[in-house]
């Protein structure tokens, strides 16, 4: 018999075999395995699992549906409070929200929710199972800018209630990071991005794809002259940082997001586009996030041997434990408690090289975390053809800039309450990375709700 203390295990592709290739590295449950995990939840009456989810699913009442093999009523009780649950059940962190709170947490491993949600979601996608749609529309126009997990999930709350909503895009494809940042092996596009953004759109919901607000329109304009009564600002943190070390604008050297941008939305690692990227010999990734671990992984796969090169120690890595885990077994080398001076460049102006300097931990910073101090005289160099820059990203202003009486905060972001997304605005709502800056794909969501709660009240406080 099974040892109920633990997960049922989940099937990956062999680590060597796809450090070579771009197929999903995690196969999911199949029906037999799922009801097994569900059956190891206890059912609590005083749920604590649902406290950690920012979008409040009510995970009993899922698990107790797949216990049963009911996954329909599952994928119903689901979609009620999220619109993209395949792509939560692969990259929320789980271990740190539902899971890090389940009650079978305290004497073994606590219920794979994450895997169960993955599960049903996949499950309703090949059996075509939708969410449902409001019965009738109101008649109210909302404009949601943005379609990445905080524009999806607040366009398609409030088409649930009845809204007639519009998202514009700037992209020429719809899902934000999820499409351009989040790489094909953890998160498939076509095959779960695509199918997800689909069901919002089941809902109603209109998308307008390469329209720039603040470019080819403004906010001041949706509301004064394309008869928009409130709009929603979902337009995530996707303007990256440099060190200003010297060296920095030379050839060969890349932000993540581009990096990953050219990949995952322009498909560089397939034969059949004709947009291809730099294949680099030696890579060399700077920093320690979910982003750094993206690309340094995709390098990978490109042929290159791949370093990640990050200023403080193992314990402090922002990354996920299982990416981090992935990355090593792939082939990912760890230069840690290390950090870049110089980007060294040849008579071409390319990148030859990396000057670096080790570190050692100090007193516990504003952050928390002990801060790292340079070792004098420590220095060395790397050989690299190419590096890439993972330092974080900060709201791109272009919105904030362009719209009148939109209040930012020193880091550019948009200020807006937690509970209603409201911002200086009337009639205008916030949420997700434009925001907070740069957080995950769970809060976001759980800002667009807060944003379509937000609407709600407004306009039907306005309307009555
Ligand atoms: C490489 C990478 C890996 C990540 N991995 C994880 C992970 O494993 N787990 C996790 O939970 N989180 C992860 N994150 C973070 C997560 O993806 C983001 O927090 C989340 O996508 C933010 O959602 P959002 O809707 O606020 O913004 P975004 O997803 O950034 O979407 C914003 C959308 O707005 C559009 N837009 C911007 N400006 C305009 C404009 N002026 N007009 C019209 N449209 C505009 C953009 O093109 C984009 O499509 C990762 C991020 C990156 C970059
Ligand atoms: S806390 Fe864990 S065991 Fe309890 S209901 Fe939630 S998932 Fe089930």
């Amino acid at each position: 018999m099974a040892d109920v203390l633990k997960k049922v295990p989940v099937r990956e592709q062999d680590p060597k075999v796809r450090a070579t290739n771009f197929e999903e590295v995690c196969y999911g449950y199949n029906k037999e395995e799922a009801m097994e995990e569900a059956s190891r939840c206890i059912n609590c009456k005083n749920a604590k699992c649902i406290t950690g989810c920012p979008v409040s699913i009510d995970i009993p009442a899922f698990i107790a549906q797949v216990k049963e093999g009911n996954f329909d009523e599952a994928y119903q009780i689901i979609s009620k409070s999220s619109a993209l649950p395949a792509v939560c059940g692969r990259v929320c962190p789980q271990e740190s929200q539902c899971e890090g709170k389940c009650i079978r947490g305290i004497k073994g491993e606590p219920v794979s929710i994450g895997k169960l949600e993955r599960f049903v979601a996949d499950w309703a996608r090949e059996n075509g199972v939708k969410p449902q749609p409001a019965a009738e529309k109101n008649g109210h126009k909302v404009a949601v800018i943005g379609s990445g997990p905080a524009g999806l999930t607040c366009a398609g709350d409030l088409a649930k209630l009845g809204y007639d909503v519009t998202i514009f895009e700037a992209l020429h494809k719809p899902g934000g990071v999820l499409v351009y940042g989040i790489p094909e092996f953890r998160l498939p596009k076509d095959k779960v991005v695509a199918e997800e953004v689909k069901n919002v759109l089941s809902l109603g919901v209109k998308i307008e794809t390469n329209v720039i607000i603040g470019k080819s329109t403004t906010i001041d304009e949706l509301l004064k002259e394309e008869g928009f009564e409130a709009v929603f600002i979902g337009s995530g943190a996707g303007l990256p940082m440099f060190m200003g070390i010297p060296g920095e604008n030379a050839n060969g050297v890349f932000s993540a997001n581009e990096y990953l941008t050219r990949n995952n939305l322009m498909k560089a690692f397939r034969d059949d586009y004709k947009t291809p990227i730099m294949r680099g010999k030696k890579v060399v990734v700077v920093g320690g996030g979910n982003v750094a671990m993206d690309a340094a992984r995709t390098a990978l796969r490109l042929g290159a041997e791949v370093h990640i090169v990050y200023r403080r120690s193992e314990a402090e890595l922002p990354a996920r434990v299982e990416e981090v885990h992935h990355a090593k077994e792939e082939g990912v080398q760890f230069d840690l408690l290390t950090n870049p001076t110089e980007i060294l460049v040849d008579e071409n102006d390319w990148v030859k090289g990396i000057r670096c300097i080790r570190m050692e931990l100090g007193e516990p910073d504003a952050s928390g975390r002990r801060r790292p101090v340079e070792i004098p005289g420590s220095e060395f160099e790397m050989d690299a053809d190419t590096v890439i820059m993972s330092l974080g990203t900060s709201p791109n202003p272009l919105i904030s800039s362009t719209t009148y009486g939109l209040d930012v905060n020193k880091r550019k972001c948009i200020i807006a309450d937690e509970e209603y997304g409201k911002t200086s605005k009337e009639g205008v709502y916030a949420g997700g990375d434009a925001v907070t800056g740069a957080a995950t794909v769970i809060l976001a969501m759980g800002a667009g709700r807060a944003g379509a709660r937000g609407i709600h009240e407004y306009l039907s406080s306005k309307n009555k």
